[in-house]
């Protein structure tokens, strides 16, 4: 058995992760999850405190893409009932994008569906990264419009982009299992692209989708070698109405080894929470903060998330602060929290002394 103290102590010290560290840390069992967050959690705090970033989303264009990523709820084969819509204008979008950076957000992800933007699309984005950098020059933005073609990247660059966003989702070895419409190939380029101009690389993965133990390894790894500086972590939420419906295959302990996976990987890399997290995490949340160090606020591309104030809530009474923003929760402002969320407690009409079944 593997002693994951031991573990952190030689990442902590520059060991690289091998593969069969990596598949151990996804074979822990549940006896042995907390050790595993525990000595995850010191490599977090080394590289970033009890700090999470908060990011916040705005899809500029939403479903109608041509491509046949079978996961996703805005593939054009998919019947899911999303919302719809083509660009927003630019104040649209800015407004939109304020509304997550006065909740507490140091990044904004602009997204796009689509396989790709063209010349008219990089023209409205750049209006967009312009516009918010003027007003909020010290809020990162990130750029996620699909495959880049060469000098796109360059432009969103030089409008004050901060950073490019492409998913390689899974391992190579599991990619056409998940869209053929496009290679890992294709992935990886523009990943290159983002960097070669100047964007900070942005990619991570969607687990849940049938990659095995070790193909979710090699993905990692992958990341590892295109050295992603932040990576998302999304949790497959298997739409109705896609070829995935149904594919309900994690549990919150598989997604908690997957972070701590990644983690481990990538000890000074930005680790975020992503799509499906409230879902699929459920009560092991606030566990799986101790290793990630980044979440999305609010809703995600075509489903919502918890409420912004309940993110809030989770980041403060475990101990955390926003980063940029108030340092660690201290006992008084715990309290006060607790006065300003404090509701009547419901009086007890059900199980003894009442007709009513009791609450078990
Ligand atoms: S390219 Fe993006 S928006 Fe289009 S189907 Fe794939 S994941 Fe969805």
């Amino acid at each position: 058995m593997i002693d994951f103290d031991d573990l952190a102590d030689d990442v902590l010290n520059g060991h690289r992760l091998t593969a069969d560290e990596g598949l151990s840390i996804l074979q822990a069992t549940m006896a042995e999850l907390p050790d595993l967050v525990s000595a995850g959690a010191r490599i977090r705090r080394r590289h970033f405190g009890m700090s999470v970033k908060l990011n916040y989303l705005v899809n500029l264009k939403s479903g109608l893409c041509p491509e046949n990523c079978n996961y996703c709820s805005q593939a054009l084969g998919s019947s899911a009932s999303i919302l719809k819509y083509s660009w927003l204008k630019t104040d649209e979008a800015i407004d939109q994008a304020v509304v997550g950076i006065n909740g507490g957000a140091s990044r904004v992800c602009l997204v796009a569906s689509g396989r790709g933007p063209g010349r008219r699309d990089i023209d409205r984005v750049t209006d967009i990264v312009n516009g918010l950098k003027t007003d909020h020059p010290e809020v990162e933005v990130c750029a996620c419009l699909g495959i880049l073609k060469d000098g796109q990247a360059d432009r969103l660059r030089e409008a004050g982009a901060d950073a490019y966003n492409h998913n390689i989702n899974t391992a190579e070895s599991h990619h056409e299992a998940i869209v053929t419409t496009h290679t890992y190939a294709d992935r990886t380029a523009t990943i290159a692209k983002a960097k070669d101009a100047g964007l900070s690389p942005c990619s991570g993965l969607l687990i849940g989708v049938g990659e095995s133990p070790e193909q979710m390894v090699e993905a990692v790894f992958a990341l590892r070698e295109l050295d992603s500086e932040s990576i998302p972590i999304n949790f497959l939420v298997p739409f109705d109405g896609t070829p995935m419906e149904g594919q309900w295959n994690l549990t919150p302990a598989d997604c908690l080894k997957a972070v701590a996976l990644v983690r481990f990987a990538c000890p000074d890399k930005e680790v975020r929470l992503a799509g499906g997290r409230e879902i699929h995490l459920r009560s092991m949340q606030a566990q799986a903060l101790h290793l990630a160090n980044s979440i999305f606020l609010g809703d995600y591309l075509t489903a919502e998330g918890q409420a912004a104030e309940d993110d809030l809530a989770l980041i403060r009474d475990n101990g955390f602060s926003v980063l940029g923003h108030e340092p660690v929760a201290e006992d008084g402002e715990l309290r006060s929290a607790t006065l300003d969320a404090a509701v009547p407690p419901a009086i007890r009409q059900r199980g003894p002394g009442t007709t009513m079944a009791a609450n078990a």
